[in-house]
């Protein structure tokens, strides 16, 4: 492990096998987080319609930013002469950032994938680029984030055996070159696990990548187009193998309540997703036990705040009404307030498991936690970070 990060574990999983849920704390050179801890995403280096003020606010105390979009725009080096992303975005906490490996697949066009790396063309003016091991490295290091990521090969789920079989050896590889190319001692790396949903070949990835002295372990390859069974079977298959690992646990892509508590009960301690602020901008509230649409006619004259006793900058100033208002007129802060609202919750959400697991009342808790966290279709699960 670099000396860039620490993982404590406060309370371990208990012996008795009713959760692997731990509480834990990652110390990273901009500040500490609490874990199960959920991350928003800063795509192009803002968390969409969010001042960082706010975004302190919602109780954020890491956000994701994305190599692949501030790579191309506005350039990392561009960031690294403006002092680094810190700087340049106005944040100064912990910031992570992903390996780039998920938008050049779902992005990018293109993409030759080879041993040496990927080619791939830009979905902003198709200019062709490569990233490799090595470079995805070198651009984490200009931006300067707390905690990069290497290079992975990420494939669709349901791909055929032999196609995650092949990404899944290949991003073994990646990972040990983008290691040996790491060179910043102010930032943490950790790797990715692959191999879809065959526990055979997610047992070969844990075994590759766990060897390598990463300060951390993403779990990659789901919240992709698989089911929530198929993700939960395969977190079980992989989890167990880790149950020794000191590192903190992140399982990528994934954020609605629901699916992040089935997974934090299945040992994931970190998680990001576009999600809670995507279905914010369209309209979707989250409340306890389910979301309110405020397109909805029937809020055009309701002056109840949309969840009385959420601390939000929505919900302490406005009424539903004036929020339905500002969606009909498609009014800039609608978007604003919907986020900080979504994100408050979400993080909040997350609040409440780290207090069930400091109490040791976790198991006793699900399925109050269940309830709040409500369902959302899998169409919305399926939302990624592109
Ligand atoms: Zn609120």
């Amino acid at each position: 492990m670099t000396s860039a990060s620490t993982f404590e574990i406060l309370v371990p999983a208990p012996e008795d096998g009713s959760t692997r849920a731990r509480l834990a704390r990652l110390t990273v050179p901009h500040g500490a987080i609490d874990t199960p801890q959920f991350m928003p995403v800063g795509t192009n280096a803002t968390v969409k319609a969010l001042h960082p003020a706010d975004i302190a606010e919602v109780g954020a105390s890491i956000i994701l930013a994305n190599t692949y979009h501030l790579y191309l725009r506005p350039g990392h080096e561009r960031v690294a002469r403006l002092g680094g992303l810190h700087r340049f975005m106005g944040w100064d906490r912990p910031i992570l950032t992903d390996s780039g490996g998920f938008q050049v697949v779902s992005l990018g066009d293109l993409r030759i994938v080879d041993d040496e790396g990927v080619t791939f063309r830009s979905h902003l003016d198709g200019s062709v680029h490569r990233f490799t091991p090595e470079h995805a490295t070198a651009v984490q290091e200009a931006l300067g984030s707390d905690i990069a990521v290497a290079l992975d090969h990420p494939v669709t789920p349901s791909s055929p055996r032999s196609v995650v079989a092949d990404a899944t050896d290949r991003t073994s590889r990646w990972a040990e070159r983008s290691f040996r190319a790491h060179e910043r001692t102010d930032q943490a790396m950790f790797g990715i696990v692959q191999g879809g949903l065959d526990p055979e070949l997610r047992a070969r990835s844990v075994e590759a990548i766990a060897a390598i002295p990463f300060d951390g372990l993403c779990i990659g390859g789901l919240a992709g187009d698989e089911t929530a069974a198929q993700r939960e079977a395969t977190l079980d298959a992989t989890v167990p193998l880790l149950a020794a690992d000191p590192r903190p646990r992140y399982l990528m892509g994934l954020g609605s309540p629901a699916d992040m508590l089935e997974a934090v009960d299945r040992g994931i301690d970190l998680f990001d997703s576009v999600l809670p602020a995507r279905v914010a901008r369209n309209g979707q509230f989250w409340v306890p036990g389910g979301r309110l649409n405020i397109r909805n006619t029937r809020y055009q004259d309701d002056p109840e705040p949309i969840q009385a006793d959420c601390p939000c900058l929505a919900c302490r100033g406005f009424s539903r009404a004036y929020l339905a208002h500002l969606f009909r007129a498609r009014e800039l802060l609608g978007y604003r307030l919907a986020t900080c609202h979504n994100l408050t919750f979400t993080l909040d959400f997350m609040a409440r498991i780290r207090a069930a697991l400091r109490s040791g009342t976790f198991p006793a808790t699900l399925p109050e936690l269940r309830l709040r966290a409500g369902r959302v279709s899998d169409s919305e699960v399926v939302v990624q970070s592109a």
